[in-house]
């Protein structure tokens, strides 16, 4: 057994990153300025984005998308339910209304069919969440968008690098805000970036800095001028160039962090999917995985113990782990304001009891990845259920 407790996810930052962000805070230039703008450029062309805008998170993302496609109270978002509260809270902040329908088996992804039969002359937009890297099924949700004249938007915290159809996620007109997060798949420690059409990136913009007309950041540059206007109201949602300082180089080493998701994700599948007491997580054809985590899923009827269980014998072992998602309706608040059950999202609920996500990280060595390949099949032959020969 391992000595030292594995992270369940420790971000990979190296020299270069530390360099750039001592250059940055050298440059006399802290918050938004020159490396926010240049990520927002090296994002968008590495991406293929229509357009790009820095902010301080995803969840200011979201809630800046919904303000500009002016979504606000007796409007209805349908979303799932298998995703981080981010996506749904900031409906909830807009004073929109969460409508929940369940996810596939397969991906725990959105099903198209439920979000049509939930719609009604409230909906105003659909959030798409690309559950741990898989995408949604993009045009299921753009048909229905396009009938039903609704919003889509979509939530790929966990999607940078991914591709549906051979086309990265960010490459449409829908509003996409990614997670640069600590534990996402590219980190800038904390932050966002939001994707979609020029013209509502420029109004993104002005509501992700007070509602200011122009960009405060050149109103310090040579040539800048004092005075300027607040359109309405808005957030403080700006990148600073310390965090696009990392955000640089970590796109630089995006596409190795990337391959090296994959070679452990191909030893976890290789050492799990034979066994029947788990489900490996499974990517369909007409997709590219961003690999942001590592679902398993037990197969209750062939272990005696629990999936808390398990993971107390993970912790015990020394490897950590996490559990994604505690379904929205399970929360209290949500539970409590709209009388949601455990059940009334039963593909979500049966999947949230049997899974455990396991560490998933560019920075893990190869004797990692055996250490938790080890511990799981070690609880495996210690509680496998035996069945009475005929
Ligand atoms: C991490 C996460 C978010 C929030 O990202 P932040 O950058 O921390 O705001 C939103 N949605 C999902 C699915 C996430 O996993």
């Amino acid at each position: 057994m391992r000595e030292k407790f594995l992270s369940f996810s420790l971000p990979l930052v190296g020299q270069e990153e530390i360099d750039e962000v001592i250059e940055a805070l050298r440059s006399g230039w802290l918050t938004a300025g020159p490396r926010t703008r240049q990520f927002e450029q090296e994002f968008r062309a590495a991406f293929q984005t229509p357009g790009a805008l820095a902010l301080n998170s995803c969840t200011a993302g979201l809630h800046v998308a919904l303000k500009v496609l002016n979504i606000g109270p007796g409007d209805e978002v349908i979303t799932t339910p298998m995703t981080f509260a981010a996506s749904v809270n900031v409906i909830e902040h807009v004073g929109a209304r969460p409508v929940l329908v369940d996810v596939e088996p397969d991906t725990l992804n959105i099903q198209p069919d439920a979000v049509e039969r939930a719609i009604t002359p409230a909906t105003k937009a659909i959030i798409a969440v690309h559950y741990a890297g898989h995408p949604v099924e993009l045009k299921a949700l753009r048909a229905i968008a396009d009938e039903y004249r609704l919003h889509l938007i979509e939530d790929a915290a966990h999607a940078v690098g991914a591709e549906f159809e051979g086309v990265p996620i960010g490459c449409n007109s829908n509003l996409t805000a990614f997670s640069f997060y600590a534990t996402k798949n590219l980190t800038t420690g904390e932050g966002g970036m939001l994707t979609g059409p020029q013209e509502l990136l420029d109004k993104a913009r002005i509501i992700s800095l007070h509602g200011m007309n122009r960009e405060a950041w050149s109103r310090y540059a040579a040539g800048g001028k004092w005075s300027y206007d607040i359109v309405e109201p808005g957030f403080k949602y700006n990148m600073t160039d310390l965090q696009a300082a990392l955000g640089l180089q970590q796109l630089r080493r995006f596409s190795r962090m990337q391959e090296r998701r994959q070679e452990i994700v191909a030893a976890y599948n290789a050492a799990f999917a034979p066994h029947a007491a788990f489900i490996t997580p499974s990517t369909r054809d007409h997709v590219r995985n961003a690999w942001h985590l590592y679902v398993l899923r037990m197969r209750p009827s062939e272990l005696t113990i629990d999936r808390n269980q398990v993971i107390e014998e993970m912790t015990a072992r020394n490897i950590g782990t996490s559990v994604h998602f505690i379904p929205i309706h399970m929360h209290s608040y949500y539970r409590n304001r709209y009388g949601y059950h455990p059940d009334d999202f039963p593909v979500a609920h049966t999947a949230y009891r049997n899974m455990m996500s396991l560490p998933l990280s560019p920075s893990m060595s190869d004797q990692d990845v055996a250490d938790v390949i080890e511990a799981v099949l070690d609880i495996r032959s210690q509680f496998a259920r035996r069945r009475m020969a005929a």
